[in-house]
């Protein structure tokens, strides 16, 4: 399969993540196939426009996924628009540090609910396509926390993880509860089910 995400993050994650589940060969987007314009208004249109376009370019199954952090006391800001909350070449430490300000007003745990959404999408040479969703409920942290992971890490604390953000954790504990790790492990069932996996 070929991956479309040029994230070099997300890559390392997804590499991981699918490592355990069988015979998968994933392969970087060929550098000439250029970045693909995420038009939809949802996460599931964004992943399947990306992996449609990668399938037109190589001919191999492409995969993508796309993904959103919705923060309930911002009507679910940053949502589909994460990568860009805080301009179009916002970076990572852009992002997180518009979102710890418009948080500052949130004080209580009650109001700093939120969850990451990610959607995988495979799609074959042939049109055929299998997409699934892992979701990770969480709180936003008033401010960073730890070093590790990218993008919102520092502020996303999950449920169940005392209080440690997704930065404070191992590769392997972020991905056995992340959006990531359950969307793609969900896909991994999918195919497995339907024989394009030997388990
Ligand atoms: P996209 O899937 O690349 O569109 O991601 C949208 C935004 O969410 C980007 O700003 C990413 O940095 C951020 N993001 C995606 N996945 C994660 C994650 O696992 N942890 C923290 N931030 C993430």
């Amino acid at each position: 399969m070929v991956l479309a995400t040029a994230n070099k993050d997300k890559a390392e994650e997804i590499t991981l993540i699918l490592s355990s589940r069988g015979d998968v060969e994933l392969i970087e987007r060929p550098l000439s196939v250029g970045e693909v314009e995420e038009t939809g208004i949802t996460l599931e249109e964004n992943a399947r426009i990306k992996a449609v376009a990668l399938v037109s370019a190589t001919g191999m199954p492409s995969l993508a996924d796309d993904t959103g952090l919705e923060v309930d006391a911002l009507d679910g800001a940053p949502g589909v628009y994460s990568a860009r909350y805080a301009g179009e070449d916002a970076s990572y430490q852009d992002n997180v540090d518009k979102l710890v300000r418009e948080m500052q007003p949130f004080k209580s745990e009650r109001e700093r609910t939120a969850r990451f959404t990610t959607v995988a999408c495979l799609v074959f040479p042939d049109g055929a396509e299998i997409s699934a969703r892992g979701q990770v409920e969480g709180l936003i942290a008033p401010s960073p926390q730890g070093r590790g992971g990218f993008g919102y890490d520092p502020v996303f604390l999950p449920v169940g993880a005392d209080g440690r953000s997704f930065s404070e954790m191992t590769p392997a504990e972020k991905n056995a509860i992340s959006h990531r790790g359950r969307a793609f492990r969900a896909l991994a069932d999918q195919l497995e089910k339907q024989g394009h996996l030997s388990s």
